[in-house]
C-alpha cells in the first residue's frame, strides 16, 4: 500500500516506511530486505534552502543531495559540505536523493543487505558481522553492531555542529544518531517522526575546508574511511576546527579530541600531523578492522593538510 503525504499531520496513525527519494529504500524492497507499506514523502513542503537574516542557512529535508552540493551559498560558506555532497555517490543518485534521506539512509552492511543473513538491525538476536566478515568493520568498536554508518552528509554536518528538525523537534545533529549503544539503530528518530530541516549556523568568512575519501574504486561506492574539515586560521594560528569522520564508527563521529589538538595551535604540518594521529587514541579495532587505524590517521591528514594548504 502506497500512501503520499501532502501534509505532514497526516502521518498521524499512518502505518508504513517513509520514502523520499526511494533510492536506499527501493534497493532494499527489491533484494526482500524490507517490505510492506509505504508513506512517500516527496510532496510535503521541505524542498527549499533559505538564508536567514541571521546568517544562518535553513536546508529542507526533501532538496537533493545535488541542490545542496551546487548551491553558490553552500558552497561559498559550508565548503566541506558542498564538496562532500558534490563527491558521494554517482550523478543520478544525487539528483534523485534527498537530503534527509542521506542521513537516514539504512546500514550497508552486507549482513543486513542480505534477506538469509542474520543482522541485529533486522531483528535478530545474531549479528552477523561480528563472528563473521567484518574487514571494513569500525575502527571505534562499542559491542553490538560492528559495521560504520552509512551517511557522508552526517560526518560533515557534524564538523558545522548543525541542527535539524523534525515533525517533533529540534536537536544538534549527534543526538540523531546518539553515541553507538543503540545497535539496532542507524538513527533515533521516533516511528512516524519526518525530518524536515538542517540548520547550518552562519558561515565563517575565509574558513578553510576539505573533504576527502579514501575508497577502493574512483566512484559509486561508500568510502572506507571519509573525513570533513573546517579551519579558521587567524594570524597563522588556528583559532577553530571542526573534524567530521565516517566509517570508522557504528555512528558519524566528530572528533573533540582532534579538533582540542589543533585549536590555539599554529597552522602548521607538524600540528596536523600531530592532531591526525590523536583520533586513533581511544581505536579499540575488530580483528579484522585493525588495518583501518592506519588508514583513518592517513584519511584525516589528507584532509587536514588539503584544508590547509587549499
Ligand atoms: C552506488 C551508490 C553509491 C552511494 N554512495 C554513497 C556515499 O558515498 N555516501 C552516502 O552517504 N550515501 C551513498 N549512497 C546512498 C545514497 O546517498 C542514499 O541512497 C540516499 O541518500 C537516500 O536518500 P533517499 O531520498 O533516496 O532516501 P529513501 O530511500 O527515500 O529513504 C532512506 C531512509 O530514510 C528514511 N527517510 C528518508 N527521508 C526521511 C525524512 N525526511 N524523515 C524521516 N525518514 C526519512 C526512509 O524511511 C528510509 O528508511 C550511495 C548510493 C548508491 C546507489
Ligand atoms: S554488523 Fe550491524 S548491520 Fe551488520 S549484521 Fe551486525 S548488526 Fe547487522
Amino acid at each position: 500500500m502506497l500512501k503520499i503525504l501532502t501534509n505532514p499531520a497526516d502521518i498521524k496513525g499512518a502505518t508504513g516506511e517513509i520514502r523520499a527519494g526511494g533510492t536506499d529504500l527501493h534497493d532494499r524492497y527489491r533484494m526482500g530486505v524490507s517490505s510492506g507499506a509505504i508513506i512517500d514523502i516527496h510532496k510535503l513542503d521541505f524542498g527549499s534552502i533559505i538564508e536567514n537574516a541571521d546568517g544562518s542557512m535553513t536546508i529542507g529535508a526533501n532538496v537533493t543531495i545535488d541542490d545542496v552540493g551546487q548551491h553558490p551559498k553552500i558552497q561559498s560558506g559550508y565548503g566541506t559540505l558542498s564538496k562532500a555532497a558534490n563527491g558521494l555517490a554517482t550523478p543520478q543518485i544525487r539528483w534523485a536523493a534527498s537530503f534527509g534521506g542521506s542521513l537516514l539512509q539504512k546500514t550497508r552492511c552486507s549482513y543486513f543487505r542480505h534477506p538469509d543473513l542474520p543482522c541485529t538491525k533486522k531483528g535478530n538476536a545474531e549479528c552477523g558481522g561480528r563472528d563473521g566478515q567484518h574487514s571494513n568493520g569500525v575502527v571505534f568498536d562499542k559491542g553490538g553492531c560492528t559495521h560504520s554508518h552509512s551517511s557522508t552528509l552526517a560526518t560533515a554536518l557534524l564538523a558545522y555542529n548543525a541542527t535539524i528538525r523534525t515533525t517533533q523537534r529540534e536537536m544538534p545533529i549527534a543526538d540523531l544518531y546518539g553515541d553507538g549503544s543503540a545497535h539496532d539503530r542507524d538513527h533515533l528518530l521516533n516511528e512516524n517522526e519526518i525530518l524536515t530541516h538542517v540548520i547550518l549556523p552562519a558561515a565563517i568568512a575565509g574558513e578553510k575546508t576539505a573533504y576527502f575519501r579514501s575508497i577502493s574504486r574512483f566512484e559509486a561506492e561508500w568510502p572506507i574511511v571519509e573525513c570533513s574539515v573546517r579551519l579558521v586560521v587567524e594570524d597563522d594560528m588556528i583559532t577553530d576546527a571542526g573534524v567530521g569522520v565516517g566509517g570508522v564508527s557504528q555512528i558519524p563521529l566528530r572528533l573533540s579530541n582532534v579538533e582540542a589538538a589543533l585549536i590555539g595551535q599554529p597552522a602548521t604540518q607538524a600540528t596536523i600531523e600531530k592532531a591526525a594521529a590523536v583520533s586513533a587514541e581511544n581505536a579499540n579495532p575488530l580483528p579484522q578492522s585493525a588495518w583501518k587505524v592506519d588508514m583513518m590517521i592517513g584519511t584525516i591528514l589528507q584532509t587536514l593538510e588539503m584544508a590547509l594548504n587549499g
